[in-house]
């Protein structure tokens, strides 16, 4: 394919491999840099006013949402951090409701636009002003989880750890005196290792976004020096062909055979992702509402499960006394609460994970809400797909 020597356009659908020209970012930057060049670039022309990403707090286990308006402070953000459990739809709607007709772009993952999405169908954000940069996402892991992972699985401590990365399908830790990787599989069949909602997700490449962009398929001289991008927008390709003309980023065609293998490997976490909903779901079609009322009868009524759900729009204020009808005192809440909010979102749950990750009392809320919307799916929408109690 010819490239951006002979000046053509990427447009919708193209794929390359991209690298970046700043010394500074490409020293941080988890493969090529891409994505934070292209954030980076985005602002310093102002096609956006500000970008979300995400940072490394006090260690590696602590994800923050970053706003940034200064292109020269995007280089401390580069890289990417597997031990946080953020959805950045949240603050990045919340940014957006105190600064009205801000342009915003940001960094998404699967479930980041999914939640996007639907905001935007709740109007609570215009995609107009969005730019969304994605990123593949094999998974996420509770940061209590990993620090527990790494100390019984790895036995290594946990604070001594200062680098994480999950590659050809091992968890890997870099840590004071060593390195050590261990295959997922084996994490999580013995309990460990990602968020449980991770292992069932299917959307692995976020092509709702403008930009998917990832390690998968990079190959041969490349590897781990470029950033695979897939470009899915008419914005997405603008942004990206501007950028490689003024000299930010430089693109190659990617290699067929890491084209190839990129497919390959989306395919297989595909097929993981439905292994491990047939895994959930099966055991939870034996008794779904008796699973629902022993799980629930821990519920101390926080009502973080509803004010952390992108799909829940309604405040979990205006939501006590109404929609859930909800008896004041009353702990735990008759089961009828939990059946309701389930009901209420079996056509919109979109799996993030972030009810049961915020759940003061751990209960398992994504399985069950996900387990209903799946039902629903393919109740009422049978071309989607056999019913997961089925097959
Ligand atoms: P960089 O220039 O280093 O920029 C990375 C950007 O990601 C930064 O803006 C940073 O703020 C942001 N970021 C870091 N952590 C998060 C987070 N938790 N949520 C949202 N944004 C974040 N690629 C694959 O091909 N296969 C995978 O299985 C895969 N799994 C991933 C899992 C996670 C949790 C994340 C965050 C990324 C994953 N990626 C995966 C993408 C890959 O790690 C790189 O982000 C991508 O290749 C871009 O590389 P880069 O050098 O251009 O990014
Ligand atoms: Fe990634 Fe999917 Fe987990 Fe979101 S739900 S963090 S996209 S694996
Ligand atoms: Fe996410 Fe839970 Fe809401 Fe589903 S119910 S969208 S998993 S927060
Ligand atoms: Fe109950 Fe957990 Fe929801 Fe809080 S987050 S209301 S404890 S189910």
């Amino acid at each position: 394919m010819a490239l951006f020597g002979g000046k053509p356009s990427a447009k919708k659908g193209d794929m390359f491999y991209a690298w970046t020209n700043d010394q500074e970012i490409a020293k941080k930057a988890e493969c090529g840099g891409a994505v934070t060049t292209l954030l980076k670039y985005a602002l310093e022309k102002k096609i956006v006013d500000a970008v979300l990403v995400v940072k490394r707090g006090q260690d590696v286990y602590d994800a923050v949402p970053t706003l940034v308006t200064d292109p020269k402070d995007l280089k401390d953000t580069a890289g990417s951090l597997h031990c946080g459990s953020l959805l950045m739809a949240k603050p990045a709607v919340k940014i957006l409701e105190r600064n009205k007709g801000m342009k915003l772009g940001m960094t998404t993952k699967g479930c980041d636009v999914m939640a996007i999405q639907e905001y935007a169908k709740r109007k609570k954000v215009d995609l107009n002003n969005l730019l969304l940069i994605g990123v593949n996402c094999g998974g996420t892991v509770s940061p209590v989880a990993a620090r527990k992972m790494i100390k019984e699985k790895f036995e290594v401590d946990p604070d001594t750890v200062h680098k994480e990365e999950i590659d050809k399908g091992q968890f890997i830790i870099e840590y004071q005196g060593g390195h050590k990787g261990i295959k997922i599989d084996d994490l999580e069949d013995s309990g460990y290792g990602r968020r449980t909602n991770c292992r069932r997700c299917l959307y692995k490449v976020p092509r709702q976004a403008d930009l998917a962009c990832g390690n998968w398929g990079v190959i041969g001289d490349k590897a781990g020096k470029a950033t695979f991008v897939e470009v899915c927008s008419d914005k997405g390709a603008d942004l990206l062909s501007k950028a490689i003309k003024d000299g930010a980023l430089n693109a190659e065609a990617p290699d067929p055979k890491g084209l190839d293998m990129r497919g390959k490997v989306e395919g297989a976490m595909i097929k993981l992702g439905e292994k491990w909903r047939k895994r959930d779901f099966e055991v939870l079609s034996k008794d779904l509402f008796g699973t629902i009322q022993r799980e629930t009868s821990r519920c101390i009524k926080c009502y973080s499960c509803i004010e952390n759900c992108p799909v829940c729009s309604p405040s979990a204020e205006k939501l006590k006394g109404k929609l859930y009808m909800v008896k004041p005192g009353e702990v735990p809440p008759n089961p009828m609460f939990h059946m309701r909010r389930f009901a209420h979102i079996s056509d919109s749950c979109i799996n993030c994970g972030q009810c049961e990750e915020l759940c003061a009392m751990d209960i398992p809320l994504a399985k069950f809400s996900h387990a209903i919307r799946v039902e629903a799916d393919s109740a009422f929408e049978p071309k989607l797909g056999k019913s997961v109690y089925s097959n």
